[in-house]
């Protein structure tokens, strides 16, 4: 290896150094099913710390479906969509995405990341614009450096800097505004009915990734655009197959010309190979059970709402979440490595979100709920939350818990 790329790698320490401190919180291997309790070294713990929001991914149904799918198809397709790759039951998924979303069309990928990367670099050139909310997710950031446009961030949901930010951009540009539909990281939802004003003000597409919506928010969990009620005017409508839908892939939806162009223009899509078939058919299963079961849905909401009273009768600082991810602000990098290390020993599953990915005096921990917990686990976890942070000294906290 060359030296210039040898002091590079040698340069970078801060994963070796939160292993020599015994706080290292990636990469953990799990030893079960992505359920509410998975194995790690043999140990139960209480996953407070996923995105399988409906609690579908170990369900006896969607299993089946991809054994049938296995046994059909084989476990891999050997090729892109757009050659070798399209199977019946990819174009099947395709038109049951289209209705469930109210769209013309949709488009599925291999995963959700491609999506974005297709969907950001495919319509805008050097003199057009794609325009962000500052929190947007990372793989929306990445599609527009392989668009080779202007990209402009506003503050994060911030309706008078994004109306600011367009009221200068050329009238003829191509404007692309992407937003998340629920935040990844904050869980508030995205304010929707005011950007579509905005956009058509000043004449301007809208993209809404619906990765944490689908199968959390809308009408039979149909997503952001259906929380609003504005489903006939977000133009696009980006999303995965890996958190509520129980499986792996990602989709685009829209009108079919737009779907069209896609189709021939995602380098994501058209330069990789499809979604194997049992993540096809297993995300089909899932559909089957969003559109039919609407208590698992009720059962997420059930959930959320009470891990929420509980922490904010604790006196935790949950932000302004409006979803079943709940971000836990801890403020504090090395704390916040701290607590999810010391919550792992006893037996509660969370992730740190720290600096880059949020500035270092944003860093939490980001609790998420699944419909299939019980009050008894949510219960368990808050109460060893409060422990760890008395223990590390997250100041927080009311006083009675002290
Ligand atoms: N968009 C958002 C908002 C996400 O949170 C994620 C994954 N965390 C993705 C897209 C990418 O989805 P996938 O896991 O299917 O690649």
């Amino acid at each position: 290896m060359s030296k210039p790329l040898q002091a590079r790698i040698a340069a970078y320490t801060a994963a070796k150094e939160a292993r020599a401190q015994g706080i290292y919180p990636y990469f953990r291997p799990i030893e079960s099913a992505q359920d509410t309790e998975v194995v790690i070294q043999g140990k139960r713990v209480l996953m407070f710390g996923s995105n399988s929001y409906l609690g579908l991914t170990n369900h006896p149904k969607i299993k089946e479906a991809a054994h049938k799918a296995v046994e059909k198809y084989g476990t891999g397709c050997a090729g892109s969509r757009f050659l070798n790759g399209t199977l019946d039951i990819h174009v099947e998924l395709e038109d049951r995405i289209a209705a469930f979303t109210g769209k013309q069309a949709a488009l599925i990928f291999s995963t959700g990341f491609q999506v974005n990367l297709g969907v950001m670099s495919s319509f805008t050139g050097r003199n057009d614009y794609l325009i962000l909310d500052e929190y947007d997710h990372a793989s929306i950031y990445d599609g527009t450096r392989l668009s080779f446009s202007r990209v402009i961030k506003y503050a994060h949901n911030d309706m008078a800097d994004l109306a600011r930010r367009l009221s200068v951009l050329p009238e003829e540009s191509i404007k692309v505004i992407a937003v998340d539909g629920i935040f990844s990281m904050e869980g508030d939802i995205a304010k929707l009915p005011e950007i579509i004003a905005i956009a058509d003000q000043f004449g301007a597409t809208v993209v809404v990734d619906d990765a944490h919506s689908l199968g959390v928010i809308g009408v039979k969990g149909a997503g952001t655009a259906s929380h609003f009620g504005v489903d006939d005017k977000v133009d696009i409508i980006t999303g995965t197959f890996s958190k509520s839908l129980a499986s792996l892939g990602g989709f685009v939806a829209s009108d079919a010309d737009t779907i069209d162009y896609l189709k021939h223009h995602a380098r994501s899509l058209i330069f990789s190979a499809s979604m194997t078939p049992a993540s096809a058919a297993s995300t089909l299963a899932a559909l089957d059970i969003i559109e039919t079961e609407p208590e698992h849905m009720e059962n997420l909401w059930r959930n959320t709402r009470y891990a929420m009273n509980l922490l904010q009768e604790e006196g935790f600082d949950i932000g302004a979440t409006e979803s079943p991810i709940l971000p836990i602000y801890v403020r504090d990098n090395a704390k916040t490595f701290a607590v999810t290390s010391l919550l792992q020993q006893q037996g509660v599953f969370v992730n740190p979100v720290v600096s880059p990915a949020v500035p270092s005096d944003a860093s939490l921990l980001r609790f998420s709920l699944m419909a299939t917990h019980t009050f008894g686990q949510i219960e368990e976890a808050v109460e060893k939350i409060a422990r760890v942070f008395r223990q590390v000294g997250v100041l927080e906290l009311k006083e009675r818990i002290k």
